[in-house]
């Protein structure tokens, strides 16, 4: 079957032909309905090598972990599941019997250090191919949803939510605001979430018009880009300030534009892994702002992203690409000329 390999570090994948993976104990098949791109895959393929990056990530793995698909063959000891339905795959795979992966918290397994690899398209053979091999406890049920079109849910519409999710106590009480900075992949789902799960104002911000103008279709209000750009977005929460800010960029810039509109007692999530710095001060930000990272999220969660595409809240944006243009969708992806999330379907849509 075809894939798209990550084979070298610091080098674009390749578009291969490998041998069809067989499901092992416990695993299913899938016939990949949809796969996506994630910006992630950049910093596999660009940034890291053996010494900088998790050491699981080192060639050569198919890449994708935003994966559908349907259930083509079950491996030994599977049941209950039958050939044909769509499921959703939970990317992350812990060790599976720590106290945190027997939660579906893979992404906080006590274990991590120690396992060959990090999730299904990290470390493991991911959904940029015909077919894709994963445990059956990875499987959310999508029902008669669009396989295809909910792909980048398990990536670019799991890691908002989580995010949000944590940040809710401080979105509630009204008059509240929130900011997404990168309106990409995940940065349009943000804020979905954001306008399904709160009442707050959602201010959304990109450098890119063509972003800004879908964001304000999905309910944001936009603000400039510019030398005066903080000052907007404070004169857009009425002085208030920004209560629950997510930098889908993480670059010294945007970390220092979140910390400078949050307001007191706010709270600032970067999902972006732009490795940034940011100097803390005591005095330098409103009293008790925090300031933490986020990594994706738990399988209960992804059930409740599912949840919110089946009733019609979130829709991911998506650009449908053959397998044959994965790497163009990649190439696109790093250009910043994508206006949605690439999805790679390799039996058509
Ligand atoms: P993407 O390329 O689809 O989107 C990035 C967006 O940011 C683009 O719209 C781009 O125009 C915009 N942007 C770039 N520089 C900007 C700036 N200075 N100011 C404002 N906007 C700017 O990427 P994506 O797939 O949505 O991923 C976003 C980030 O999240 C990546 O860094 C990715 O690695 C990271 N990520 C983190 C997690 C996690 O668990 N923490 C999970 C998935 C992805
Ligand atoms: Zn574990």
């Amino acid at each position: 079957m075809k894939a798209v390999v990550f084979d070298q570090y610091k080098s674009a994948p390749s578009l291969k032909e490998i041998d069809r993976p067989k499901p092992g104990p416990g695993e299913v098949l899938l016939k990949v309905a949809g796969a996506g791109a994630c910006h992630s895959d950049v910093a596999v393929f660009r940034d890291f090598d053996a010494e900088f990056g998790p050491s699981q990530l080192k060639p050569s793995f198919v890449l994708g972990h935003e994966n559908a698909g349907w259930v083509e063959e079950l491996g030994a000891g599977v049941t209950g599941i039958d050939e044909g339905d769509a499921y959703l795959v939970y990317g992350p795979v812990g060790c599976g019997h720590c106290r945190a992966c027997s939660r579906g918290q893979d992404t906080y397994c006590e274990n991590a250090a120690t396992m060959p690899y990090l999730a299904v398209g990290l470390g493991r053979d991911g959904g940029m191919a015909e077919y894709v091999s994963v445990p059956a406890r990875n499987l959310v049920p999508l029902g008669d949803a669009d396989p295809t079109v909910a792909a980048p849910l398990a990536d670019a519409g799991l890691t908002p939510y989580h995010a949000i999710k944590k940040s809710l106590p401080v979105l509630a009480g009204g008059d509240t605001y929130a900011l997404v900075i990168g309106l990409g992949g995940l940065g349009q789902v943000a804020v979905q979430i954001l306008t399904a799960l709160t009442g707050a104002t959602v201010i959304a911000i990109d450098t890119r018009e063509g972003a800004m103008e879908r964001a304000r279709a999905n309910g944001a209000v936009t603000v400039a880009g510019g030398e005066a750009q903080a000052a907007r977005i404070r004169e857009a929460t009425g002085g208030h300030g920004v209560d629950a800010v997510f930098d889908f960029v993480g670059i010294d810039p945007t970390i220092a534009l979140a910390m400078s509109v949050v307001a007191l007692r706010g709270r600032v999530t970067v999902v972006g892994i732009g490795n940034g710095t940011y100097a803390w001060n005591f005095y330098g930000v409103p009293y008790e702002v925090e300031l933490t990272s986020t990594y994706w999220g738990t399988l209960e969660e992804l059930h409740e992203v599912v949840d919110l595409y089946r009733a019609g809240k979130i829709t991911p944006d998506v650009e449908i690409f053959s397998l044959d243009d994965a790497l163009e969708a990649y190439r696109r992806l790093e250009a910043g000329e994508l206006t949605g999330r690439a999805v790679v379907a390799p039996h058509g849509h």
